[in-house]
């Protein structure tokens, strides 16, 4: 568990200041079109995705489309997005589960989403919160790093620092606060190079001031890769797990 004197509301409240107009950067129209673009941004790059999905929406936006494909087919046409004969695979199977069991329709609950192959508790939380407005933390890359840095969170998984943040922020700031620490690793909080001497959160961050005096910083998270985590009885109640244990699945 975080420490307790670090001041979550103070830190949250400085963020929301510095990324007033955070949000998904993800392209998309409808949410089936973010549940493919989530999908195919595991190991790739948000603008990446954009470039690709810029290709292929106006022809490609519902499942029938992509279900009436081969995998082959959908691999040829994400290439560049990386792991894609993995992603055409997951996609054309998810493109048939929508459509035999949920109407062609992209489901709003994690237990539904996260049994659609390729979709793991980060990429649910990220269409339950910006499709369906399903307040949600989705612990990528960035906040896994970040979070842990601020000591918002003290884990080395994606489901711990998911189930710490989700105790520490107010629920109606979860998917604000998801946007907010993206960027700010993004912006600032870079993975090997973080600008801690002018970070304005360098007060508040133990691992910052380490940094700035010269000290070696203790980096929970820096050898835990976010990976999709695996359904598990908790997660499908809702609820992070915790265990730690991978589908196999990057994100
Ligand atoms: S002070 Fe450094 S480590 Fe802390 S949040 Fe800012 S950039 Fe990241």
């Amino acid at each position: 568990m975080a420490a307790k004197r670090v001041p979550v509301a103070e830190i949250l409240e400085r963020l929301s200041h510095m990324y007033p107009d955070a949000k998904c950067a993800l392209d998309h129209s409808s949410a089936f079109e973010l549940l493919i673009a989530t999908v195919l941004s595991a190991q790739c790059t948000d603008a990446r995705v954009n470039i690709v999905t810029a290709r292929i929406f106006p022809t490609h936006n519902r499942p029938e489309h992509f279900a009436a494909l081969t995998p082959h087919d959908i691999g040829e046409m994400i290439r560049d997005c990386g792991l894609w004969q993995s992603k055409a695979k997951n996609i054309h199977q998810t493109c048939r589960i929508l459509l035999d069991k949920h109407r062609g329709e992209v489901p709003a609950t994690m237990e539904e989403l996260i049994e659609l192959p390729g979709v793991g508790r980060k990429t649910a939380n990220v269409v339950l919160s910006n499709a369906f407005g399903v307040p949600a933390i989705a612990v990528d890359t960035h906040v896994l790093r970040v979070s842990n840095r601020l000591g918002l969170a003290e884990a080395n998984t994606p489901e711990k620092t998911e189930e710490q943040l989700m105790r520490r922020i107010p629920r109606d700031l979860w998917s604000s606060a998801h946007h907010w620490i993206i960027h700010h690793g993004r912006q600032v909080c870079d993975a090997r190079k973080p600008r801690c001497s002018e970070c304005p959160l360098l007060a508040f961050c133990k691992f910052g001031k380490s940094a700035v005096s010269g000290s070696k910083p203790k980096e929970m998270a820096a050898a835990a890769k976010p990976r999709e985590a695996k359904p598990t009885r908790q997660a499908k109640s809702g609820k992070p797990s915790g265990t730690g244990k991978k589908a196999g699945q990057d994100l």
